[in-house]
């Protein structure tokens, strides 16, 4: 690795949405904050992969010596073949399957539709000690749903002030939000798609409805922008990660990651027992 290269800034600094953050103009092969190259950003994501393992065995060693009540909530959200997926598998991946609460939003099930849109959400929040993952989440009651029109106008727009009061209920109670936004082009997910129709073992993930989704993209873009401007605050602020290379955004994640736990300022919890008289004990058994 070159001298210069790495991090100039921290991911979350680079990142963080802020006034001028403008969908629209965003540059989605960019990689803010990073100077360096695929495998430069490949090798450190297995660094820091092991980084993150740890941070995430000190919270839920915590829970479970301390009763400490705290959480991570990793809430993403993108465009079909932004790459969640990938985040899920390549930066989640590193961590003890036993500590990670995953959960994934699709179209609501006639059961889902008969509650409140956060009733499903609220049932899928990580248990304390836990880092949860959310693969879509009640973001989507403000994209699709507004994109679409599901639901009326009137009951879309008063979805912002109530889902940043949820997220504010959740950060008192323990749980750290970490809201990311993952954005590729027009053309990258053209790309990603044909890669789907090329390959055999993509097919299952192709949805001819994708394509359909494909023309509202000034929409997207229209309800992306209103999201970040009215639902980044400060206690659950979003951070926009440009996702047309995937080594970036993987490693852009597991940054945002590891601030957050970090900011949690975790230690191993101290034994319960005295270490002496048990190395003695296990010595004479
Ligand atoms: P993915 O495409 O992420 O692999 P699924 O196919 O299971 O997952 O479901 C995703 C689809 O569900 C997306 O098209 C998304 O817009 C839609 N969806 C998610 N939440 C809602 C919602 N609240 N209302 C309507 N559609 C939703």
């Amino acid at each position: 690795m070159g001298t210069r290269e790495g991090w100039q800034l921290p991911a979350t600094e680079a990142l963080r949405v802020g006034p001028d953050t403008d969908v629209d103009g965003l540059d989605t092969t960019a990689t803010p904050g990073f100077v360096g190259g695929k495998s430069v950003g490949e090798r450190l994501l297995e660094e820091r992969g092991a980084v993150l393992s740890d941070l995430q065995e000190k919270l839920f060693a915590n829970a479970r010596a301390r009763d400490e009540q705290r959480s991570v909530l990793l809430v993403l959200q993108g465009m079909d073949t932004a790459g969640k997926g990938g985040v899920v598998r390549h930066v989640i991946g590193h961590v003890d399957p036993q500590g990670v609460d995953h959960a994934s939003f699709g179209v609501p099930t006639p059961e889902e539709k008969r509650h409140h849109y956060l009733w499903r959400i609220r049932k899928a929040l990580p248990r304390k000690g836990q880092l949860g993952v959310f693969d879509r989440s009640h973001y989507e009651d403000v994209l699709v749903v507004r994109v679409h029109d599901l639901v009326p106008r009137s009951e879309w727009e008063a979805r912002y002030d109530e889902i940043n009061a949820f997220e504010h209920e959740l950060v008192e109670s323990g749980t750290t939000l970490v809201k990311v936004a993952m954005f590729v082009s027009p053309d990258e997910q053209k790309a990603r798609l044909a890669e789907r129709l090329e390959r055999r073992d993509k097919h299952w993930k192709y949805n001819p409805g994708d394509i359909t989704e494909r023309e509202f993209w000034p929409q997207y873009k229209e309800a992306y922008q209103a999201m970040l401007d009215r639902t980044s605050t400060p206690h659950a602020p979003w951070h926009v990660v440009p996702a047309d290379r995937k080594w970036y955004s993987r490693l852009a994640v597991t940054e945002l990651l590891i601030g957050a736990l970090q900011r949690l300022d975790l230690d191993w919890p101290a034994a319960n027992f005295d270490v002496e008289a048990e190395k003695r004990r296990l010595a004479g058994s």
